[in-house]
């Protein structure tokens, strides 16, 4: 078995949609990045290359690469997670915590999971979603920024 960590900080910004694990939350501001800027997704990308051994998601999907560019973030996970399985791993769970001061997560958090349970091809019992707000504290706390970080556990498929 492997454990991988990933964490991912993304600015709001207005005229952008806000995307969490690829699920759309209302909001008046979005995450501004080079791909539609899922700061969940790009953090679970980056722990599922870590447990693999696979580096990080700025040398597997470089933001220089115009092929990415306001990229559904789903391809990071989907195409990462096709890697793993071809390398013989498979996900074993995942537990993953956004940090929000806006908006308030709590009655997305559940749409969140099955959205990432059905992503990775996982029971809900195997992905789990925690919110926080930054306690007022920091760019996270003024509401400027929006973080995530991810752990995932990897073994290899019994063949
Ligand atoms: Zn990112």
């Amino acid at each position: 078995m492997r454990v991988g960590i990933g964490h991912d900080t993304h600015r709001l910004a207005v005229g952008r949609p806000l995307l969490l694990g690829g699920v759309r939350v209302p909001h008046d501001r979005g995450l501004a990045g080079h791909s539609d800027a899922d700061v969940v997704l790009h953090a679970l990308t980056d722990a599922l290359l870590g447990a693999a051994g696979l580096g990080d998601i700025g040398d597997a999907y470089p933001d220089t690469d115009p092929a990415y560019r306001d990229r559904d973030s789903r391809f990071f996970v989907g195409d990462t997670l096709a890697r793993l399985n071809q390398a013989g791993w498979h996900v074993v769970n995942i537990d993953v915590i956004i940090f929000a001061q806006e908006p308030k997560l709590g009655p997305v958090k559940a749409d969140i999971r099955r959205h990432l349970a059905e992503l990775l091809g996982l029971g809900a019992e195997a992905v789990n979603v925690k919110a926080k707000t930054g306690e007022g504290v920091g760019a996270i706390g003024r509401g400027e920024a929006i973080a995530c970080q991810a752990i995932a556990l990897i073994e290899r498929s019994s063949v």
